[in-house]
């Protein structure tokens, strides 16, 4: 972004006299004063820490402004300063002031997985035509949407937006701050049903997403899920489906997949293959919505096609790497709920292999009380004639493992605790064979990715 201290100063209605500072240069926005940018505006947010006690760090690793809490104390006197009522409500009207100046069209999306992977995909296709600007990493809650909007360089055509949840009116938020010409949703599973207690209350808080939505806009969502179906009825701009169904608006035909790749055809271009550099048939799905934006927006299917040949993926999550005694190791390891290891164990498990099939599963969080029946429920996608080993950690995964004795004998299922890594690594070591397959997944507060690195 390139704006003038003065210009932000009327957008975050600033409440002192900010004159003598107005022509200074701001070039982005940052709340965290070690990662920063020169030129940048510091944003002081109250979290586990006060950035308001890190202003003066933030000044001498390059900051040329900051917020500041007006009820806070003293602002300090030193420095170019904007009192205002709150700092991230002042990030967020920052910001939409800035999407309005830029304007892009923008594309939404949630849904409980598979955001970012999508959100990659529409930003790859888009860029064959656009200037395309989109959320790094994974910034999709309130302050990350603002921090991706001032990101924008001032050409941008389309801004691809990632937007999570874990509330009711989160959504709603963020989409009116938006008004987004695209919403999507991608699918609905358990993710934070703790919060929730139901799917339909998470159908609920997703549909939020069209609450921003412009009245010439469109809502593309799975048209497999009756959840979406039924409360889609109430959304009145132009709404496109995709899934697996022939009554789906984009339809998946042929889909084949191998270790390392997925092809089908999309059934609005059914001459061009289409080949996504990825496993796991859940992929067909967010392509499948990636191809609807594609659609929308008049990118031929040849340009489609070649977008997926060169992905720009955020995090290479389901990502296969060599394991250190020549297995193949499928790492999964920054993300697990109920619906995702389904997904990527059926995946996982017809991938051929002339060794054995081992899986190391870590809890799932934020399950609720809902914890055991769901863990417990992971046990109808593990087949033994498919996978030969099962490898828990954690003490949620107590409720799979006693799913699982009758499946397996206590040679081929084991059980850890959060702080045995150790044993299981070293278990893990000595079981495994160079034509072996490993699948590692679990939510990232298991840190598995220790067990990863430690079989690399
Ligand atoms: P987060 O909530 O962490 O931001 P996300 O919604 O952005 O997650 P991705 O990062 O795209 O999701 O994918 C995370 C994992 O979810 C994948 O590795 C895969 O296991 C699973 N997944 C992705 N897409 C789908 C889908 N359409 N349906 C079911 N599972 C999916
Ligand atoms: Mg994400």
């Amino acid at each position: 972004m390139k704006m003038q201290l003065g210009e932000i100063a009327s957008a975050v209605s600033a409440q002192n006299d900010t004159s003598a500072w107005n022509e200074i240069e701001v070039s982005s926005v940052a709340f965290d004063s070690r990662h920063l940018a020169s030129g940048a505006l510091f944003v002081p947010l109250e979290g586990e820490r006060d950035g308001h006690e890190y202003v003066s760090n933030a000044f001498k690793n390059g900051a040329v402004a900051t917020l500041w809490k007006a009820d806070h104390g003293k602002a300090p006197a030193d420095v170019p300063v904007l009192v205002v009522d709150d700092p991230l409500t002042a990030l967020q009207a920052l910001s939409q002031h800035y999407l309005l100046k830029i304007n892009p069209k923008v594309v939404a999306v949630t849904g409980s997985n598979g955001k970012t992977t999508t959100k990659d995909m529409v930003a790859s296709i888009l860029s064959a035509q656009f200037n395309v600007t989109k959320t790094l990493d994974n910034f999709n809650n309130e302050i990350g949407v603002p921090v991706t909007i001032l990101s924008m360089e001032p050409n941008t055509e389309v801004l691809v937006i990632e937007m999570g949840m874990d509330r009711p009116g989160q959504l709603d938020f963020l989409s009116r701050l938006v008004e987004p010409d695209v919403a999507i949703i991608t699918m609905i599973g358990e993710a934070h049903i703790e919060f929730f207690g139901t799917r339909d209350k998470i159908a609920d808080a997703k549909m939020e997403i069209t609450h921003g939505l412009k009245a010439d806009g469109t809502f593309i969502y799975d048209g497999d899920e009756p959840l979406l179906a039924e409360r889609a009825k109430q959304v009145s701009q132009r709404k496109q489906t995709f899934g697996r169904r022939k009554t789906d608006d984009m339809y998946a035909l042929d889909v084949k997949e191998t270790d390392t790749q997925t092809t089908f055809t999309a059934s609005e271009w059914p001459d061009q293959e289409m080949t996504v550099p990825m496993i796991g048939d859940y992929n067909v799905n967010n392509a499948l919505a990636a191809l609807s934006v594609a659609q929308l927006y008049r990118i031929s299917p040849q340009a489609s096609a070649e977008a997926f040949t060169h992905l720009d993926l955020t995090e290479n999550r389901a990502e296969w790497v060599d394991g250190s005694a020549g297995e193949r190791i499928l790492s999964d390891v920054y993300n697990s709920n109920p619906t995702a290891v389904k997904e990527v164990m059926a995946a996982f498990s017809q991938v051929d292999t002339v060794g054995k099939r081992r899986v190391v599963l870590g809890d799932m969080l934020e399950l609720g009380d809902q914890s055991a029946r769901l863990h417990a429920s992971l046990a109808s996608a593990i087949d033994p004639q498919l996978v030969q080993d099962v490898y828990l950690v954690g003490p949620e995964m107590k409720a799979l493992y006693d799913a699982l004795q009758d499946k397996y004998d206590a040679a081929h299922l084991h059980l850890y605790g959060t702080d045995e890594q150790s044993n299981l690594i070293s278990q893990l070591k000595g079981d495994t064979g160079p034509s072996d397959l490993v699948l590692i997944k679990g939510s990232h507060g298991i840190h598995l990715e220790n067990v990863l690195a430690a079989l690399q």
